[in-house]
């Protein structure tokens, strides 16, 4: 079970955590997750480039070493780029000092100090370490569901035409499971999105 759209009373209970950017423009903040990947990364960049949005990708370290070049060419188009562990760790069944350990190991190639928990799973005090760190814990407003084989294509590009708005945080993934989904319900966004005089935008760091 997940939340299309994320509720206002969570925001407030992790207020510490960017779940939205506060803006009145007509701004998206599209991040792609668990990447990079030999065909899902080249295929989500050439999109980006033709309505020339910016995004953010949220990286595993383990990815980053298997496939450089893919992630050098992220860099290269102009994206943001973001820790999202070494190894996909759910930050609810490992210990501390081991989700920590991992981030840190992501870290070495992955620079930034932009930080996704997978399944937006994280303890408290991780969370707590990671803010002393100087992290920022970027969460979500809009999640496309791109990952969930129960839903049509149609679904998931509904679920972000429905639900986002200005300053939205959008999560899809560059994955091999969400590429059914995602393949088909990017484009669109992009285009009804464009078509509304937004524009897609990378996220900041610290
Ligand atoms: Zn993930």
């Amino acid at each position: 079970m997940y939340f299309v759209k994320t509720p206002a009373w969570l925001k407030v209970i992790f207020n510490a955590y960017t779940w939205h950017i506060r803006t009145k423009e007509r701004e998206l903040y599209l991040t792609f997750d668990d990447g990079p990947h030999p065909a899902a990364t080249p295929f989500v960049l050439e999109q980006l480039e033709k309505f020339n949005a910016k995004a953010t990708f949220f990286c595993l370290g383990k990815n980053v070493l298997e496939y450089n070049a893919i992630y050098e060419q992220i860099i290269k188009k102009g994206h943001s780029i973001g820790n999202h562990t070494n190894n996909h760790l759910n930050g609810w069944n490992v210990t501390h000092d081991e989700y920590i350990n991992n981030i840190d190991l992501a870290s070495t190639y992955i620079k930034s100090d932009l930080f996704r928990p997978p399944y937006g799973r994280i303890s408290r005090k991780a969370g707590r370490t990671l803010l002393q760190k100087n992290y920022k814990i970027v969460m979500w407003d809009v999640l496309s569901g791109d990952f969930d084989a129960k839903i049509s294509p149609e679904k998931c590009s509904a679920n972000v035409v429905n639900k986002a708005k200005n300053g939205s945080i959008i999560v899809f993934h560059d994955s091999q499971k969400a590429f059914k989904n995602m393949s088909y319900a990017l484009p669109l966004v992009l285009e009804y999105f464009s078509s509304k005089g937004f524009v897609f935008k990378s996220l900041k760091r610290n």
